[in-house]
């Protein structure tokens, strides 16, 4: 069976079980010692261990796969001297879509009105956290302490260090391409280490869903199901019409088969709610199996998985409009266009990690004047839509990917054509199906 096939088996197993288990840890005919069995040894224990384990796993990847493959593509990009327009383009398209996106969320929800009718509870108890102020996100893309960025984890900074790195290889002569050469090993080492731990996604993903849907449940959902069917609607709509006209019309290129390559990272990106500890595998299949060049892919993937929040823009417009019902407050055409313009800056400043959106959600609020308290109505639901939305963020920065990348020639399209594709370049061809059985 292929690889993608035993994600999706293993998330929709995880998903049924975890639904099974909360029933179970809440039915008064189990006696209590078993039903306390259950929570301490299987969900807090086993599945909680085997899906952090596997986050970490995911996460440890981030930074070296971020550095090498940028470097590596910057280093290449540098004597083209497309580097500029590539990045120009990137950044354009990723506001352009994030802008799309809260237009649409907006226009739906004024349209729909999950809102009205809505009574305000729990509101009194929610402690807004305060989001960071717009300029010191700006300036703190740029590190003083490269080391310190990459022990921290701190994306754009690595993404400017990784640029200016490559960029100087470029210029170095001979010491630069030695050192070239070792980076475009390094990243095929590091690649490899993504291809492996992709064999063991399905055990990681299990254990996610079914300890996130033991303790969750989904009763939430009936509560605020107008909220939570209009965010989830215009996911659907962004994923796949908004994308699919994108990609057909600046491309020509089939959105039916992205979808199918996008099959493995949706799982990914639904079992961790977390752009940042997919963008392994994101960058892996966009570059491996959909023909992206590593020059542009290296770039625009950890770009797009850190300032691209297509999904999480919608949940913030959504949000915005069903908080105005609620409250009873009528916004203007200037805050609908505040709305528009904060939330694709906010999509900016949100870390890709599981629940961001919510806190840069205050700022959007703040900004047209909302209780931020508000955001305590949403909450119940909040991680369900994470999920979905992060997979709707990991799509946004495939397609741009793809639409600059094709644009650039830096596109190989039978790869993206061929269904099987996933070569180790430095291997001269891997299968998912070889990457299963290592031959040493
Ligand atoms: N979890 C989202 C991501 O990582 C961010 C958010 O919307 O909270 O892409």
């Amino acid at each position: 069976m292929s690889l993608t096939n035993r994600i999706l088996i293993a998330m929709v197993a995880g998903i049924v079980l975890g639904c099974l288990f909360n029933v179970a840890l809440h039915s008064t005919a189990l006696p209590e010692s078993l039903r306390s069995a259950l929570d301490t040894y299987i969900v807090s224990g086993l599945l909680d261990a085997v899906g952090r384990i596997f986050v970490a796993s995911l996460k440890l990847l981030v930074v070296p796969l971020v550095l090498v493959s940028l470097i590596c593509g910057s280093s290449s990009l540098a004597n083209s001297s497309r580097m500029g327009p590539i990045a120009g383009k990137t950044v354009i398209f990723y506001l352009l879509t994030t802008a799309i996106a809260i237009t649409v969320a907006l226009s739906f929800a004024v349209f729909v009105g999950p809102g009205d009718g809505v009574v305000m509870e729990g509101v009194a108890n929610y402690k807004p956290s305060v989001p960071p102020p717009l300029v010191d996100v700006l300036v703190n893309i740029f590190p003083t302490n490269p080391v310190q960025a990459m022990a921290e984890g701190k994306m754009l900074q690595i993404i400017v260090f990784a640029l200016l790195f490559g960029f100087a290889i470029s210029r170095a002569g001979e010491p630069g391409r030695r050192i070239a050469s070792f980076f475009r090993d390094m990243e095929g080492v590091v690649m490899t280490m993504v291809g492996i731990l992709m064999t063991l996604a399905p055990y990681g993903v299990f254990a996610l869903l079914a300890k996130l849907f033991a303790e969750m449940g989904v009763g939430v959902i009936l509560h605020l199901a107008g909220y939570f069917f209009t965010v989830l609607g215009v996911l659907l709509f962004h994923a796949f019409v908004t994308y699919s006209l994108l990609l057909k019309g600046l491309t020509g290129l089939s959105p039916r088969i992205l979808f199918t390559k996008m099959r493995p990272v949706w799982a990914f990106a639904f079992s961790t709610a977390s752009s940042g500890a997919t963008l392994p595998v994101t960058l892996r299949t966009v570059e491996r199996r959909m023909g992206v060049h590593n020059s542009v892919a290296g770039f625009t993937v950890p770009l797009g998985a850190t300032i691209n929040m297509d999904g999480t823009a919608i949940m913030q417009g959504v949000a915005t409009v069903f908080i105005a019902q609620v409250y009873g407050v009528d916004l203007s055409m200037m805050a609908f266009l505040t709305v528009i313009i904060t939330a694709t800056l906010a999509s900016i400043g949100t870390a890709a990690v599981p629940g961001v959106g919510l806190i840069t959600l205050a700022m959007v609020l703040g900004q047209v004047g909302l209780p931020v308290e508000g955001i305590a109505l949403i909450i119940g639901v909040d991680r369900l839509l994470d999920m979905v939305r992060t997979a709707v963020n990991v799509t946004g920065d495939s397609v741009v990917s793809l639409v600059v990348a094709h644009s650039e020639k830096q596109f190989n399209e039978s790869v993206f054509l061929d269904p099987n594709a996933d070569a180790d370049t430095n291997q001269g061809g891997t299968s998912e199906r070889e990457l299963l059985t290592p031959t040493g």
